[in-house]
């Protein structure tokens, strides 16, 4: 096992919240006696000196302790208790209870069920299905390519959703190449300071202790070489010990270029999958689900006529369904492929009118509200203001078809996650709130009457 040196900077911050809620004759005989050795996925290991202390902690102070590991925030969330000299658990918690909720940068929708499978995606389909089922198994590391908008994001999200829902002692990790790469700038090469240090340990560590890593756009990293460097580790580590890792990116690895060779060369030595744009029966599949999950009925011809030259991207397919679903409710007529032409030429601006662009949505709902863009977009948290900005993340997120990144830039700069969570928030409200609701269908007029 490790040197327990390793995992003091993890397990002091620890001990400090145990000291606040136990007796200090418990702190000194016990909490100080255990020894850090090991980080197993989301557990920290401890060792005990003999197995009735091991049992005093399970029986007594294990749910303080529990609680001191979530207050003290160092990327694990439960424990292990070894006692010293024997290689078997002497405490393994049980299995978290079925109430599971996503770390806020999944998005629940995005399931393998969700997931329409065509000729263009089946083997990806199957292998990002695999790793699910069973992580670090066959497919490790698993690398998935394609152009924009094709599905990428859904499937690796899908995998952490399932993981996570069917083995919830796995510590999995979703990130974005770009969220990676920002903290790994911020914690390890610009942060100063007494603790400067700690913090980067820890983040190594967060990443370091994942049973299943993925992320997400890794062509992000590009000529970022300190980073490659610190990601080239990670990926060594995790991959050494049997854990499993999921990367996607726009192109395959050996186009990589910006990429350290060996990096480009760890990828192409894993399992490499593309995802294609989809043909005309699977755009018709998608449309079909699509529609289902917004739980309207589209008559085939308008889904041909939505499939039809629509590009390669679901992402835009997707919107131009959004676009007619919306026309629909807005003028309360039936969808029909006339509706369609109309809705889709409204948006484009070819008639001269205005296109639906985040600016537009924004001025609708500040002239709605009586608020100033300055304070619409700015970090004000007055209730005035944060129910406006709520909708308005709601408003971008149904009316445009563009990331929640992009859509987080046009919003003050805030990240996808605030935009997530407001979009799910303000769609709650709308279930149990009326007056929101009138709200949202007053500022959609606006906007769509320009
Ligand atoms: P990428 O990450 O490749 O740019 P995304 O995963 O973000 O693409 O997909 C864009 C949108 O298209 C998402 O809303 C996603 O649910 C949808 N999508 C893409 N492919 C499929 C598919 N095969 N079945 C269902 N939805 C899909
Ligand atoms: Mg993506």
């Amino acid at each position: 096992m490790a040197d327990s040196t390793n995992f003091d900077f993890i397990y002091n911050p620890i001990k400090e919240k145990m000291r606040e809620t136990v007796s200090h004759i418990s702190y000194i005989t016990y909490i100080e006696k255990l020894k850090p050795v090991d980080v197993d996925g989301r557990f920290i290991v401890l060792q005990t000196p003999n197995e009735n202390f091991a049992q005093y902690i399970t029986g007594t102070l294990a749910d303080k302790m529990r609680e001191a590991i979530i207050k003290a925030d160092v990327g694990v969330s439960d424990f292990r208790l070894v006692v010293e000299g024997s290689n078997e658990y002497a405490y393994n918690p049980p299995a978290a209870e079925d109430n599971y909720t996503p770390p806020s940068n999944l998005d629940k929708k995005y399931t393998f069920d969700s997931f329409v499978v065509g000729k263009n995606n089946e083997f990806v389909y199957a292998a990002a299905l695999n790793v699910a089922e069973d992580p670090a198994g066959t497919y490790n590391p698993l690398f998935i390519y394609g152009g924009t908008g094709l599905g990428k994001t859904h499937l690796m999200q899908a995998i952490a959703n399932k993981v996570l829902a069917e083995k919830p002692n796995l510590k999995v990790i979703y990130v974005t190449c770009e969220q990676f790469v920002n903290e790994i700038i911020d914690t390890m090469f610009t942060s100063r300071g007494p603790d400067a240090r700690d913090r980067g340990n820890k983040l190594r560590q967060h990443y370091r202790s994942a049973d299943v890593l993925i992320i997400d756009d890794i062509q992000f990293i590009a000529n970022k070489k300190a980073v490659q460097e610190e990601f080239f580790h990670t990926f060594n580590e995790l991959v050494s010990k049997g854990k499993q890792i999921v990367i996607s990116s726009d192109q395959p690895p050996k186009e990589l270029t910006a990429l350290e060779e060996r990096l480009r060369t760890r990828f192409s030595g894993g399992l490499v999958f593309d995802i294609l744009p989809p043909n005309f029966e699977t755009k018709i599949a998608i449309l079909k689900r699509k529609a289902f999950e917004k739980k309207c009925i589209v008559p085939d011809e308008v889904l041909t006529f939505l499939a039809q030259d629509s590009g390669d991207d679901v992402r835009t397919l997707e919107g131009r369904l959004t676009k007619v679903i919306f026309a629909s409710k807005l003028h309360e007529v039936p969808i029909t492929v006339t509706l369609a032409a109309s809705a889709l030429n409204e948006a484009v601006s070819e008639d001269g009118k205005e296109e639906i662009t985040p600016d537009s949505i924004i001025n609708a709902v500040c002239s709605y509200y009586n608020v100033t863009k300055g304070d619409l977009v700015g970090k004000c948290k007055k209730k005035e203001l944060v129910q406006p900005r709520q909708i308005c993340c709601y408003l971008m997120c149904e009316l445009l078809s563009l990331p929640l990144m992009s859509i987080g830039k046009a919003l003050g700069n805030r990240n996808h996650t605030t935009i997530l969570y407001s979009r799910n928030k303000v769609e709650e409200m709308c279930q149990v709130n009326d007056r929101i609701a009138k709200d949202i269908d007053d500022i959609k007029n606006i906007v769509l009457k320009k």
